[in-house]
């Protein structure tokens, strides 16, 4: 492990005395973030879209609505809203973040996750908000030796003053959950987190904005959701930087 940590301090430390070009493409376009061509690469999760879980729909059925999927679906949180889709760039830059250890890269992702704050749901309710992000189970955290979804709320608080309170625990490692079915799925999460004793006081009476990088199916989500209405959260809507 130590190693691997002097390695990402070596690269950091490269990458102050040679800045990279473009984060998306490393093409040597003198830009802050993205270049051009890599900002035609993200997909924002424009309307229409559900209003529940926040899957883009093609833009036939107009006005707002729910998806076939969430339709007699109870979820504990609100809605989830993302402001971009799991795809092109994003989906990579993502995926070098967290497996790859690009760390660098949680700037940018940051300031990309904020344009979540544009959705007109959000804008009004900013104030008594506190976000929480969905927990890595600590072998995870070992094998990972970062959370991506705290390092977003660190980015969040930085650029937005929404304070964030690392509130929930995961105690059950679940190996990846994609080929269960949805029911499954459930069921395996139940009893997976459970909040943390002294930080989990912040969430009573407030709204929590759940944070995590992508949303997939939601039942993360919905699991992490249930643990903060049961410990006297307000309400859970889930924000995440893309959604899947
Ligand atoms: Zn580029
Ligand atoms: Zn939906």
């Amino acid at each position: 492990m130590a190693i691997s940590w002097w390695r990402g301090l070596r690269s950091a430390a490269v990458d102050l005395v040679y800045p990279p070009h473009c984060p998306g493409c490393g093409c040597s376009a003198h830009v802050p973030d993205l270049c051009p061509t890599c900002l035609t690469q993200l997909w924002a999760c424009e309307k229409p879209c559900c209003q529940k879980c926040g899957e883009a729909y093609l833009p036939e059925g107009a006005g707002t609505f729910v998806c076939q999927t969430c339709q007699g679906r109870d979820f504990f949180f609100d809605y989830a809203v993302s402001p971009y889709q799991s795809r092109g760039v994003l989906r990579e830059l993502i995926h070098r973040f967290k497996y790859q250890r690009h760390l660098f890269l949680g700037p940018l992702l940051g300031s990309l996750l904020v344009d979540v704050l544009q959705d007109e749901r959000i804008v009004d309710l900013r104030q008594d908000w506190v976000a929480v992000p969905v927990p890595l189970h600590a072998r995870r955290y070992r094998e990972r030796e970062f959370n991506q979804a705290l390092e977003l709320c660190r980015e969040l608080q930085e650029r937005s003053g929404i304070p964030y309170v690392n509130a929930l625990k995961r105690t059950r490692y679940t190996s990846s959950q994609t080929r269960y079915r949805r029911e499954q799925r459930m069921e395996n999460l139940r009893g997976a987190f459970v909040p943390r004793r002294w930080k989990v006081g912040h969430v009573a009476g407030r709204t929590v904005a759940l944070v995590d990088d992508v949303f997939t199916t939601g039942s993360t989500a919905n699991e992490c959701a249930r643990v903060l209405l049961a410990s006297g959260a307000k309400k859970v809507v889930v924000i995440t930087l893309a959604r899947g």
